[in-house]
């Protein structure tokens, strides 16, 4: 497990079949007669959604080059010579759709304050299909340009393969798409995140509108929730060196995980605290803060420590211990384990599962918890193989300073 060469398939495999196993127990507790309503209603059902999720999406590609807010160089594109740079007003752009969230809300009533939450089935399916189209829309604009000749080779990576259609249409065929000036694959996590944020809100003016309160532990997860969320879009800078902007290139998988699987998968525990209305104990309250606490010391401690490293190598971290010539930071938190910042993000995933687990849902209440471990062990594998063929010897050395990927002694 330590070693970095090792490939813990099997190790992969197993935790994939426990995790199936797991949340397929309980998959009853998801209802889906709303689902079938909506089914056998179509295409009627999902024109109103429809509407709403193009004007969102249309909203906030307008609002980002319109609204003012820094701009910050990405890190080198393949060819080493070409930068992209990136308009950071996410922060703003999610305070300005939050308030008006709540403004409606106090004006107008609570139609369409639960609007996303009434018709989340609809609007899931919507999304499930916007993805799809973005997806076929970007391999047909690469394949046109590509036979054109007309794409610049910096935004093409190497590893593509023209032949290769159904991989390029779902791992996608361009690490940076753009579309007037817009680099697509960082735009679109704006939907996605503050895709989750409206839908939180709208079940927790759901539940106040159904019961006439808001739980403790609806309470407790929204806020939680929220500061994730408040803290992504203030740290949207960092996002430009991650390996979803650096590494991934921009196709259904990562479109569909961001549209369909950050808005409403991420959702779910808004959605199973909606009609549980048990008290929250001390305990699960203390336990859920705890783990919060030292989640977020680990995730936003990690993070930003790579991130000055990467600017300023010689300032973060002291004292610094580095490899690759000092390109690799093996003190601090990376001198803990080699991927401290995904440990982080598990225990925060774990935090916002905890005020639902033993209730309604189930094992389900902790899906986004089992959703990210096994995101982050396989991408973990996946960085690895990258940082190993793009440093070499000095990798190695690295994982023989720092033998353990995400908790020290155990993986
Ligand atoms: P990292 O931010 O860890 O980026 C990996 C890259 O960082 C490597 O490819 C390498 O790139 C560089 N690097 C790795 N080790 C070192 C080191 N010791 N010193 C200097 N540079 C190093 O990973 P991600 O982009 O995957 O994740 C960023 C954050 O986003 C994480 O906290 C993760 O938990 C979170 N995340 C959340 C998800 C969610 O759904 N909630 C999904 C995915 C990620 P280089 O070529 O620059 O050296």
């Amino acid at each position: 497990m330590a070693s970095c060469s090792s490939r813990p398939v099997l190790g992969f495999t197993l935790l994939l079949a426990a995790v199936a196993t797991l949340l397929l127990r309980d998959a009853h507790r998801v209802r889906v007669d709303a689902l079938q309503a909506v089914v056998r209603a179509a295409p009627h059902s999902l024109l109103g959604p429809a509407a709403v999720f193009a004007a969102y999406v249309a909203a906030l590609a307008v609002l980002g080059p319109a609204l003012p807010g820094w701009v910050y160089p990405g890190t080198l594109l393949a060819d080493g010579r070409t930068r992209l740079y990136y308009k950071c007003n996410g922060f703003l752009i999610l305070t300005l759709c939050v308030t008006l969230f709540l403004g409606a809300y106090a004006v107008v009533g609570a139609a369409p304050a639960v609007y996303a939450a009434d018709r989340s089935w609809a609007l899931f399916l919507v999304a499930n299909a916007a993805a799809l189209v973005l997806a076929a829309l970007l391999l047909a604009k690469h394949r046109l340009l590509s036979a054109g000749g007309v794409e610049a080779s910096a935004n093409r990576p190497r590893f593509s393969s023209p032949l290769s259609l159904l991989r390029d249409f779902v791992l996608g065929a361009e690490l940076n798409p753009r579309l007037l000036g817009t680099e697509l694959k960082f735009f679109w996590l704006r939907p996605s995140m503050i895709g989750w944020q409206l839908l939180n809100l709208s079940l927790a003016v759901k539940q106040l509108e159904t019961y006439g309160f808001i739980t403790d532990r609806m309470l407790l997860y929204q806020l939680l929730t929220g500061a994730y969320i408040l803290d992504y879009f203030w740290y949207e800078p960092k996002m430009t060196s991650t390996w979803d902007i650096i590494a991934e290139r921009f196709g259904l998988m990562l479109i569909w995980g961001d549209i369909v699987f950050i808005s409403f998968a991420f959702s779910l525990q808004a959605r199973f605290l909606l009609h549980d209305v048990r008290p929250l104990p001390a305990w699960q309250a203390a336990a859920t803060l705890a783990t919060t606490v030292s989640g977020a010391v680990l995730f936003r401690g990690a993070n930003s420590q790579k991130h000055a490293f990467k600017r300023q190598p010689r300032r973060a971290a002291r004292p610094v211990r580095t490899f690759a010539n000092g390109r690799l930071l093996a003190s601090g938190f990376w001198g803990v384990a080699r991927h401290i910042n995904y440990t982080g993000d598990l225990l925060l995933a774990l935090a916002f599962c905890l005020p639902c687990g033993d209730g309604p849902g189930g094992a389900l209440a902790f899906f986004y918890f089992f959703y990210l471990l096994l995101l982050l062990v396989h991408r973990a594998g996946r960085d690895e193989q990258r940082c190993a063929a793009k440093y070499g010897d000095a990798w190695r050395e690295y994982c023989a300073a720092v033998p353990y990927r995400m908790v020290p002694g155990l993986y």
